[in-house]
């Protein structure tokens, strides 16, 4: 795609993730990313910028607008935007994410389709520099971490925590966002350098991101002329490798619509069929993930840090 060296520039050069125990004792730096070394990790931005710059001269891009109704046929499909006029389009692509609103049109109610797994996430920057800016390091209690992470010379805080679910309206409310946050973590003294006052920089922060991790399973991805990709058909949880398997995923139906641009259910199900085994595979690795990054107990706690001690062996 003409995109890896840019990605590889922007990387954000944090190669290793050191364990804190409630302690306070140090375990790893534990080498990040696959053997094969080929992993960039980048932030969200910079990616979103590169793939923009890729396209510039050959896309069409509306900024601050949303799709409000899709209405389609056998020939086209005409999309009403709440402030663009409307516009007939070939083909209409879903990649509006976890709580996609196409998917919610077209496909159903997102109740049906989006299953919470009982995280939480929340990430803010923290404004400051990280004390160790060449390692992601997380604070652990049960059913709670709490991660630094060094971002181009700054760092950003991720707290993910186990809770029961919340009624939906709580994820819109950033006041009650951040209530659910310090409910989590406001009552332990975490001894995180970069968090000496948790509680006056979660009710300051300006930049609060908040979700359920959830999972989305959907018998098909495509219905006529409209069709989903990335989180929005398949999100895999965060702990999946989401943003790779989105963009392969671009790629993979890219391929399909070039290899076959006349007979598009055809090419809708070859790209259906190929990435979704790539998808589903990654969707089960959740549970391990969120045992090693989330122990529920103390006792899977211990038993997650000896693993990580014993990792480098
Ligand atoms: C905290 C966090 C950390 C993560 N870490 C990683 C990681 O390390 N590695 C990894 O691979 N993945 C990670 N993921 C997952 C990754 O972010 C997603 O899988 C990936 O962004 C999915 O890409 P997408 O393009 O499908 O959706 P998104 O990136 O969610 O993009 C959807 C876009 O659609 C826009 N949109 C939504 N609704 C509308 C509408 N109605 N009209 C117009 N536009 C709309 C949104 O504003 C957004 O720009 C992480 C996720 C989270 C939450």
């Amino acid at each position: 795609m003409g995109v890896l060296q840019g990605l590889q520039d922007s990387a954000t050069h944090a190669p290793g993730l050191t364990l804190v125990t409630p302690s306070g004792r140090r375990v790893g730096p534990l080498r990040l990313g696959r053997p094969r070394g080929d992993d960039v990790e980048i932030a969200r931005a910079d990616l979103a910028a590169i793939l923009r710059s890729a396209v510039e001269d050959q896309a069409y891009f509306i900024f601050g607008d949303e799709v409000t109704a899709l209405e389609q046929d056998e020939a086209g499909v005409d999309v009403s935007f709440l402030r663009s006029p409307r516009m007939r389009f070939d083909l209409v692509v879903g990649a509006d994410g976890l709580h996609s609103s196409v998917r919610e049109m077209v496909f159903g109610p997102e109740q049906d389709l989006v299953h919470p797994l009982g995280l939480y996430i929340a990430t803010m920057s923290l404004g400051r520099p990280a004390a160790d800016p060449a390692s992601v390091v997380m604070y652990n209690r049960p059913g709670r971490s709490l991660t630094v992470h060094p971002v181009n010379g700054t760092a950003g805080a991720g707290f993910i925590f186990r809770a029961p679910p919340h009624p939906k309206a709580a994820y819109r409310d950033i006041r009650v966002q951040k209530q659910v946050v310090l409910n989590a973590y406001g009552v332990t003294d975490w001894a995180v350098p970069e968090l000496t006052d948790l509680r006056g920089q979660v009710e300051g922060a300006d930049d609060l991101y908040f979700d359920a991790i959830s999972r989305v399973q959907l018998p098909h991805w495509s219905r006529g002329r409209v069709t989903l990709l990335g989180d929005a058909a398949s999100c895999v949880s965060l702990f999946g490798d989401g943003s790779s398997l989105a963009m392969s995923g671009a790629f993979t139906l890219a391929e399909a619509l070039a290899d076959d641009p006349n007979r598009l259910a055809a090419a809708l199900k070859r790209y259906e069929t190929h990435h979704r085994k790539a998808a589903t595979s990654r969707q089960w690795g959740y549970s391990l993930a969120a045992a090693w990054l989330v122990p529920a107990t103390q006792a899977g706690l211990t038993a997650r840090n000896l693993s990580g001690a014993l990792l480098p062996h």
